[in-house]
């Protein structure tokens, strides 16, 4: 007889109500659907696939990039179950004899849940074996790394269709955190999944604060400061470098602060030692790359500080996300100075220039949230296609521009004249060239397509850069213009946008923060 899902989630979990989506996502998957769910981090992405594999027929397979977050899901399956070989890695850690072990397992039908690196499942005896295996489904964790336009590309991903063609027919589960529209469709395409049932959660986490300062010569002081006013909590303080990492780290230490160093450079030991000693309380700061953080669950963490800014919103919010698990307040603070933009710039400049045009245009989504001096929340929200209500949304004022907010004016004709450019430039212009029409400078580009002889060249050269680029950001999270990302950000006019110009609104701006001495050079490169 077949089990309720209710009993399976308790007895295998031991919960008595599913999270969120979840109770969905595990029909799909019992009826055979090939199925794609997008939650943020922590909204049970991992029992979504673990229920439907304990409660089929054969082995679930697992493609996972991580080997030690495998590990740790094989650990909680085996304590769940008296079976030992319930849940398996599959990796290049093994020795001939565990391998035997873990095929006879997934032979004989006890394993329910086979982990393998995307790397290994690619290797021909695997998909030998595996073919002649009664599999229920694959599971695609963390499958924005399928896509260039993720934060976390990884080609070995790329394969992964096609081996999973070669094993058996098998219905694809495609699980992400970090599914912007343009990541969701790649995933979508790659997987050859577009007849996929799409479960996607809200990515609004409500009790986390935002705010973002200018990064100054003072800022260990500012970082000092803010920490010693929340003594006994923990933190997390994210840099870009393993050098500044060391860096931070003693100056906290120094003045007194429980803080420990974290990067891929200290040897496994160490590592596993600084995560445990943050996870049991035995210090209180961990400083890190973003080496730190992929599957750790401390829920109490009360503040994330961006000392570097990282070079992409999805980073953005998947470190920040880190905070406040527990749905206790969480402050997310960043020092942004445009310097750093430009050091990730420099970063990028030996890879393909593709490449480099993806990295740039993640970069801008950065500064422009940096700049921002709108509800950060709908800003961070739009990015990930979800509409918010900055007046009566859930955490509607928790960032520092809604709690001091800047005075707003009327911009009603400013609006007009920007999408009045967009049309009449036949929408083949970036933010960037938009600006430089409005403020009237000339560059090989638009003189070739003879925008520098219109008449409306010029027309705002009375306003800065900055300011016309604040307003065009405005205007897109408003969504009176949107974004091509395929043409790495050619600006197209949206129906909204349409209406605006027939009939003029009012549009309420505010300006952007100005984090920078030279005005011009901020955005403009
Ligand atoms: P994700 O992979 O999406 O980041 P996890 O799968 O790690 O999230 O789950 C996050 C936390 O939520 C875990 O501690 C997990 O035990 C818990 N959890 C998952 N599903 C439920 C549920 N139905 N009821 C209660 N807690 C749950």
């Amino acid at each position: 007889m077949k089990m309720n899902l209710y009993d399976a989630l308790k007895k295998f979990f031991g919960f008595n109500q599913f999270k969120g989506l979840q109770e969905d996502v595990v029909k799909s998957i019992l009826d055979d659907q090939n199925t794609f769910v997008i939650m943020p981090t922590g909204g049970g992405k991992s029992l979504c696939y673990q229920l439907p594999a304990l409660m089929k027929e054969g082995t679930a397979i697992v493609v996972s990039p991580l080997i030690a977050l495998m590990k740790n899901q094989v650990d909680a399956i085996r304590g769940i179950s008296e079976t030992h070989g319930i849940a398996h890695v599959l990796n290049s850690s093994l020795n001939k004899s565990e391998i035997n072990q873990v095929m006879s397992d997934i032979s004989s039908g006890v394993t329910k849940l086979l982990y393998v690196a995307p790397e290994s499942l690619i290797k021909e005896e695997y998909v030998d074996f595996l073919k002649q295996q009664n599999i229920s489904f694959v599971a695609i964790d963390e499958a924005h790394c399928i896509s260039e336009w993720g934060h976390d590309f990884r080609p070995e991903y790329r394969n992964l269709r096609n081996i999973i063609k070669q094993i058996d027919n098998v219905p694809v589960i495609g699980l992400t955190a970090t599914a912007t529209e343009k990541v969701q469709e790649d995933i979508l395409k790659t997987l050859g999944m577009t007849d996929a049932n799409v479960f996607k959660a809200s990515f609004n986490r409500p009790n986390l604060f935002y705010e973002v300062r200018p990064k100054t010569k003072e800022v260990e002081k500012d970082i000092i400061r803010f920490i010693k006013q929340r003594e006994g909590q923990s933190g997390i303080i994210y840099c870009l470098s393993r050098k500044k990492v060391e860096e931070i780290a003693q100056v906290l230490q120094v003045n007194g602060i429980n803080a420990l160093p974290y990067h891929a450079g200290f040897d496994a030991k160490t590592r596993a030692k600084h995560q445990d000693m943050f996870l049991m309380e035995d210090c209180d700061v961990v400083v890190a790359t973003i080496a730190f953080g992929m599957g750790i669950d401390k829920p109490d963490v009360r503040y994330v500080i961006h000392h570097d800014i990282p070079k992409s919103l999805e980073s953005y919010y998947q470190e920040t996300g880190r905070a406040g698990r527990d749905g206790g307040e969480g402050h997310c603070l960043t020092f942004y100075a445009y310097k750093d933009i430009e050091k990730l710039e420099k970063f990028m400049a030996n890879k393909p220039v593709a490449e480099q045009e993806v990295g740039h245009a993640l970069l801008q989504e950065v500064v422009g949230y940096a700049e921002t001096s709108m509800n950060r929340r709908k800003y961070i929200l739009h990015y990930f296609g979800e509409e918010f209500d900055e007046v009566n949304g859930e955490g509607a004022d928790m960032d520092d521009n809604m709690r001091n907010p800047k005075k707003k004016h009327e911009a009603k004709e400013e609006v007009a004249i920007i999408l009045k450019i967009v049309t009449e430039t036949n929408e083949m212009y970036k933010a960037k060239e938009i600006v430089n029409t409005l403020i009237g400078k000339e560059n090989a580009l638009l003189k070739s397509h003879k925008t520098t002889e219109q008449p409306f060249f010029g027309i705002g050269k009375s306003k800065t850069s900055s300011y016309w680029m604040a307003l065009i950001r405005q205007i897109l999270v408003a969504d009176l213009i949107r974004k091509e990302i395929e043409q790495y950000g050619v600006i197209k006019i949206t129906k909204v946008g349409e209406a605006f110009l027939k009939e003029p609104q009012s549009f309420m701006m505010t300006e952007d923060h100005q984090y920078s001495s030279d005005d011009d050079a901020s955005i403009i490169t």
